[in-house]
């Protein structure tokens, strides 16, 4: 039977996040981008995630394709559903930055309620990043054409149009993607976050 004791034991023996970062020499962090479809969350992150890895630091993107699709793949879109999608995603994210990783998230995460959540779980290990692009901006750009079927009612609740996106009142960073290159975008990122990576 196991006792507090030896699982008191175990814990003592397993390597502490300091010890991680330090083999990684670099801190782990979550990059929270919030922003409405198509703004450009995924794009920019995989050119952070390059510039990063140029310098050595290891990351990992997680966005609907990787959740969704897998830890996630049982939850729908209610109210409820949306919000235990978050809470699984912030505890990913927090093994992951306990490993000495930055997490690029890259989630639309449209209200304030949502993202306060995360916050509650990561705390200052958290930094948001508005990915500022306005919605008849994405609505023109229409990626997977997610616009064209929401204006068409074949998508309910579509954030931005029948159901609310709330922009950060004070995120770590605003990056504004009109008129803008990917490239510039991912590089106030970059410039923003690596102070915070390197030890
Ligand atoms: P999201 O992940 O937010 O849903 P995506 O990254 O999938 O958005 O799509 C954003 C689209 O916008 C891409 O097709 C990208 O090429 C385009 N785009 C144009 N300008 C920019 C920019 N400055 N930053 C990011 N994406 C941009």
């Amino acid at each position: 039977m196991s006792t507090p004791e030896n699982i008191h034991t175990t814990f003592d023996s397993i390597l502490q996040r300091e010890d991680k970062e330090s083999l990684l020499n670099q801190k782990g962090l979550v990059v929270w981008m919030t922003g409405l479809s198509g703004s450009g969350k995924t794009t920019i992150a995989a050119a952070v995630e390059k510039l990063l890895a140029e310098e050595g630091i290891l990351t990992q993107v997680l966005d609907g394709d990787n959740i969704r699709s897998g830890i996630n793949n049982n939850l729908g879109f209610s109210e409820e559903d949306r919000k235990e999608n978050i809470r699984r995603i912030a505890e990913v994210s927090k093994l992951f930055v306990d490993c000495g990783i930055v997490t690029l998230n890259c989630f639309v995460s449209p209200t304030k309620d949502i993202r306060q959540q995360a916050k509650d779980i990561l705390g200052d290990d958290m930094l948001e990043v508005f990915v500022n692009t306005p919605f008849e901006e994405c609505e023109k750009r229409d990626v997977k054409g997610l616009y064209a079927k929401a204006r068409a009612g074949q998508i309910k609740n579509f954030t931005g149009l029948d159901a609310p996106f709330e922009a950060p009142e004070n995120p770590f960073l605003d990056v504004k993607t009109v008129g803008r290159s990917i490239d510039e975008c991912a590089q106030q990122i970059f410039d923003a976050v690596l102070p915070l990576i390197r030890k």
